[in-house]
């Protein structure tokens, strides 16, 4: 009778979803044979916040197209205290398998409820619904959003930024796709075929505690975990093939969805899961299951590691809040060999067996070129709107300046400007000559380096930093040779 009435009830309620058995992601349903559309996602979580108490769904943003992005808070009793953890998906709309591993994750929650215990989580399943969609890399206005974490030109990344100021995760997971199919690995023999990489911060002003933690601690929980459960993984390796070029661990660039938020000392991660040989349909089941079983090694790992993680990123991102002017921040990095060749593990393009390779030409260490110490503040010119726009969306504390008899203003003249290579990129570096100033000629804005974004303004305002706002193209103004650097030190 209670079986017949459970039925009954199945039966009713499958229109809206509701049965646990019945409660699939659009694309499991199909059995993978399709991808998720926006609307759905948007519909899968509005069931699931419906559903589970725990669960609360929150719009973020709106696409330039009137798209939902959307973020679910799973939360359970009072969490001011707990470790929060926020995971973003597809700002690369070609990258499904994330978006998909995220809507699973969302629902098996249920079964680790005992998470909630100890963590608050934001899950945003789709950062570019309209590239989802059309399963293309940019957003609808043509922009990479994955290189988009500086300027926030985009609404999308804007709306990340704006839930990660509100909520101030310790940690950040953003998840990606990477293509080992391309034409020259062919031609080389061989593919990587890792089924998840992670990456960790590698810019070494993201403090030293936090590097190592996630490199010595979580990582091989994860690594462990997809072994047992057959999946590859490898520590995100970035190259060309080995005979081209050098083979390092990704950039230290903040542009981005991983270093931006480590650069504020957060433990952050990024997720590189294999893309499809032949398109984006290609193994979506078992490419979705290995960013699932990822993704649950390593909340095991933070839940068991939850106070430990919070007391880590808590006390280091004090030490941001209090920065002075004895310390120094690295401005130009570069990649250097290790000691030993990489073994890589890789899949011939021939006879499609296991094949291993040495990698000579590999730069795992990052050291840095060249540092400055910290001033007490930068002065920004009060018309300079382009600058100030950015500090304005990233929540940077500042304030119209005004003089104060113990600070030293100090300017830089730009004697001369050469371009260099560094990270493969093309670089300007100038020469300059500090010259202190004794009376301001315009009116500046003050914006103090004790702050969360201590790291982060000087790698952005020091006008020989690799990653600084003088290199970005709509930003080369501010490098002239013969002119003042507009940007001023307070020390
Ligand atoms: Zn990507």
């Amino acid at each position: 009778m209670r079986n017949t009435i459970i039925i009954i009830a199945c039966t009713l309620f499958v229109f809206a979803q509701s049965c646990t058995q019945g409660l699939k992601t659009p694309a499991e349903k199909d059995n993978f044979t399709r991808i998720t559309l926006s609307e759905e996602v948007v519909e899968f979580s509005k069931i699931l916040c419906k559903k589970y108490d725990f669960l609360e769904y929150k719009i973020i943003g709106n696409t330039i197209t009137g798209k939902e992005i959307i973020a679910i808070n799973a939360s359970s009793g009072f969490s001011d205290d707990k470790l929060k953890v926020l995971i973003f998906a597809q700002q690369h709309g070609n990258e499904q398998s994330g978006k998909e591993a995220l809507l699973i994750f969302l629902r098996e929650l249920n079964n680790n409820i005992n998470w909630l215990d100890n963590i608050e989580f934001w899950i945003a399943p789709q950062i570019n619904p309209d590239g989802g969609d059309k399963n293309s890399r940019l957003n609808a206005q043509g922009i990479d959003l994955n290189r988009d974490h500086i300027l926030l030109n985009a609404r999308e990344t804007q709306a990340l930024h704006k839930l990660f100021q509100e909520v101030m995760p310790h940690v950040t997971i953003d998840i990606h796709e990477y293509n080992p199919f391309r034409e020259s690995w062919q031609n080389f023999g061989a593919y990587k075929v890792f089924d998840v990489q992670v990456g960790i911060p590698t810019n070494i002003n993201v403090s030293e505690e936090i590097r190592s933690f996630a490199l010595y601690e979580v990582l091989p929980a994860i690594e462990k975990h997809l072994n047992m459960n057959g999946f590859s993984f490898h520590n995100y390796l970035v190259g060309p093939v080995p005979t081209e070029g050098r083979t390092r661990h990704s950039t230290v660039d903040i542009n981005d969805g991983r270093q931006s938020f480590a650069i504020l000392n957060t433990l952050s991660f990024i997720y590189e899961g294999i893309n499809g040989r032949d398109g984006f349909l290609e193994n979506l089941k078992g490419r979705t299951f290995g960013q699932y079983e990822a993704l649950f090694a390593h909340i095991n790992f933070i839940n068991e590691n939850a106070e430990k993680i919070k007391t880590i990123v808590n006390s280091k991102r004090e030490m941001l809040v209090n920065s002075n002017s004895k310390i120094k921040v690295s401005i130009r990095m570069e990649h250097f060999p290790a000691e030993f060749p990489l073994v890589l593990h890789l899949l011939s393009s021939k006879t499609n067996n296991d094949t291993i390779i040495e990698v000579e030409n590999f730069h795992p260490v990052v050291k840095s070129l060249h540092e400055v110490t910290m001033p007490q503040g930068y002065l920004i010119p009060a018309y300079d709107s382009l600058i100030i726009d950015i500090i304005k969306k990233h929540n940077i504390i500042y304030s119209a300046y005004e003089t104060y008899n113990n600070h030293k203003i100090f300017a830089y003249k730009i004697l001369d400007v050469d371009t260099v290579m560094i990270e493969e990129l093309s670089n300007m570096i100038p020469t300059l000559k500090k010259e202190q100033l004794k009376i301001l000629k315009d009116n500046y804005i003050y914006v103090p380096t004790a702050q969360l974004h201590s790291n982060f303004l000087v790698l952005l305002f020091e006008p020989e930093s690799m990653l600084g706002i003088a290199q970005i193209k709509d930003y080369n103004y501010l490098l002239n040779k013969g002119e003042m650097f507009p940007i001023l030190r307070v020390e």
